[in-house]
């Protein structure tokens, strides 16, 4: 009997228990937010550049798409937008351009642990460069269900039968992106004005 006293006292009241629980809950729930809430800021500033890019296609009458590179030190390494009507050149996406520059930069054919932001979700031709580039994350606002292969019509980021997988955060300033997207066909679509 006593020794079922002795065990009895040693463990703790079931309260201090639950208590830990909670706190311990609570400590991690706090963490993860501060990570999401820190990492949404960063994401959205670099994403606003990214924006600033493909507004300059937009200047350009180009499907405004803009891109950057984030190093591994998160400096920018490279941006560009959209230009394959300047360029006659159906290979000129945001994201290509933003490559050649950064692995020009870089030296290398390969960016690994790079970030690359665009405000369209990349189609096949960009998302194969990225994965080839190696290429750690892609950041990107609006979906594309007509050409996305990061999720739309493929998954090349995640698709096992490739030798490199590639992070996706997607939805970052989704709205202003796919905005950007709409006004530019809608304006496209509407006739000029009758004289
Ligand atoms: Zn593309």
């Amino acid at each position: 009997m006593t020794f079922g006293k002795v065990n009895v006292h040693q463990r703790p009241p079931i309260n201090i228990i639950l208590h830990s629980i909670m706190w311990g809950k609570l400590l991690i729930a706090v963490r993860v937010y501060r990570k999401k809430h820190s990492m949404s800021i960063d994401y959205e500033s670099l994403m606003l550049k990214a924006i600033d890019e493909a507004k300059k296609a937009r200047r350009l009458k180009e499907v405004p798409i803009g891109a950057l590179i984030i190093g591994r030190d998160e400096a920018i390494l490279a941006r560009s937008h959209n230009q394959v009507i300047t360029r006659d050149d159906p290979t000129a996406h945001a994201e290509i351009l933003s490559l050649r520059k950064a692995c020009r930069i870089a030296g290398n054919y390969r960016l690994p642990g790079t970030t690359l932001y665009v405000t369209v979700e990349p189609c096949p031709m960009c998302m194969g460069a990225i994965v080839h580039a190696r290429v750690a994350r892609i950041v990107f606002g609006a979906y594309d269900p007509k050409w996305g292969a990061a999720g739309s019509l493929y998954n090349l980021p995640a698709d096992s039968r490739l030798n490199h997988r590639v992070d996706v955060v997607s939805g970052i300033l989704e709205e202003p992106c796919r905005q950007l997207m709409q006004d530019f066909f809608r304006s496209k679509r509407t006739p000029p004005p009758a004289r």
